[in-house]
């Protein structure tokens, strides 16, 4: 057994003075640095450009690799592993999790429009869809525990069968999400990720260590939109609207917290650590699960304050509302590369190749009528013009029915999934 360290740059804390505590805590009992990191960081002492001009390169590359050609899909799986019956949220939650990420991970979270001016030109669009595969509940009688002394093991029990958990579900080509409580003595923990292997801007040692711990945990209480709180034990007042999963999911992803988890490397000046990304501000601290816009922990050749609009900082979850242009390319490069099978997987179903299906009548009003041409339809999602997952029908039959009767007029999308693919088509609602 050996401790367990590197997650300490990917957990979310419930307050602002356990959060800066327990990090010098995690901090102390790290001694892996990057050696690529600590010589850009080395020379950008001496020679204050020098890690802009590597970045831009970089990013330069990055840009030119990412595709912007399609909006990428990932098929997730939920598990709710539970002990009390409050801790086995609602499909409506998860629904409604779903919708946060694929808002914010599309720029349709309506409040984009809070970002401050001085952050318009570096607004980014990640261009990745969601779509709920499946819910797995397993009831059991395990605690998930995550403290200073603690092993991989132990902060992964909740996605083994054999430890009270649940096995992932192809965790090459599903985003696992483990919902659970997650338990720790050193202040609330909503939920943690781990980063893939081979991303340069992690140090070494971050990354999950099987495929089989690859996902994301977060508590119960933090998923979904409203999310239930904290009543006792911890801060009630913070505000959760679903945001602790688009953070982890950009930890997921490849992003590192807005300041590059500064005390990580306590060698250094804080405003000098960076996230790797050169459209975010230099920032010596996560913000204090507060909205303080006068922030500025940075002020040397840095005019703009600090970032708490970014989903990446610790910023209260109704005021971060955004990604960067860089930080949208490096997941988009991950999903390209280092997380290819999520997208693989989905790109090679999207276009059946001998299943399609007639729907009608179409414009319609109350009902309408989707027949299989060959095979089964295994699944139909009705989706809003925003590309909202409005309702799932899960079924196995050539013909399915589907009650519209509440929608309002307008262009609307409805994608059967079939054994061999699934087929898109637009649905007039008058
Ligand atoms: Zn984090």
């Amino acid at each position: 057994m050996y401790r367990f360290f590197p997650i300490l740059f990917i957990i979310c804390f419930g307050t602002a003075t356990v959060s800066a505590q327990n990090e010098k805590y995690f901090i102390g009992s790290s001694t892996i640095i990057n050696d690529y990191r600590l010589a850009v960081d080395i020379a950008s002492k001496q020679f204050p450009k020098y890690r802009q001009a590597v970045d831009k390169t970089y990013f330069e590359h990055l840009k030119f690799n990412t595709s912007r050609q399609e909006i990428y899909e990932i098929k997730v799986v939920v598990h709710v592993v539970y002990k009390d019956e409050v801790e086995n949220i609602s499909d409506e939650m998860i629904a409604s999790q779903i919708e946060v990420l694929n808002e914010d991970f599309n720029q349709q979270n309506a409040d984009t429009a809070n970002l401050r001016p001085a952050f318009y030109n570096v607004k980014g669009n990640p261009g990745i869809r969601f779509t709920l595969d499946q819910v797995v509940r397993v009831q059991t009688n395990s605690d998930f525990m995550m403290e200073a002394s603690s092993t991989y093991d132990d902060v992964n029990m909740m996605k083994k069968t054999a430890q009270g958990g649940s096995d992932p579900v192809d965790p090459e080509h599903y985003l696992n999400i483990w919902v659970c409580k997650i338990q720790s003595s050193v202040g609330q923990v909503l939920g943690y990720a781990f980063p893939p292997s081979g991303l340069f801007n992690w140090p070494a040692g971050s990354q999950e260590p099987s495929i089989n711990v690859s996902g994301i945990v977060v508590d119960y209480r933090s998923f979904g939109r409203n999310g239930i709180g904290f009543s006792s034990g911890g801060p009630s007042w913070i505000v959760l609207n679903g945001r602790t999963t688009t953070h982890e999911v950009g930890h997921y992803l490849g992003l590192r917290h807005i300041n590059g988890d500064a005390a990580s490397s306590p060698q250094l000046d804080p405003c000098e650590v960076d996230d790797y990304m050169h459209d975010t501000p230099p920032q010596e601290q996560l913000s204090s699960h507060n909205c303080n816009a006068n922030q500025n922990s940075c002020t040397e050749n840095d005019t703009l304050p600090d970032m708490i609009e970014n989903y990446m900082d610790y910023s209260s979850q109704d005021c971060q509302n955004t990604f960067t242009i860089q930080q949208a390319d490096l997941m988009r490069n991950v999903l390209e590369n280092q997380r290819n099978g999520l997208i693989t997987d989905i790109s090679s179903i999207k276009i059946a190749n001998s299943s399609t299906f007639t729907m009608f009548p179409n414009p319609a009003k109350e009902q309408i009528v989707l027949r299989a041409s060959t095979d089964l339809i295994k699944r139909v999602t009705l989706t809003s013009p925003t590309r909202k997952t409005i309702k799932i029908l899960t079924s196995v039959d050539s013909l399915v029915e589907l009650d519209i009767s509440n929608l309002s007029p307008g262009i609307y999308f409805v994608s059967a999934e079939f054994e061999s693919g699934s087929v898109t088509k637009r649905l007039v609602v008058d």
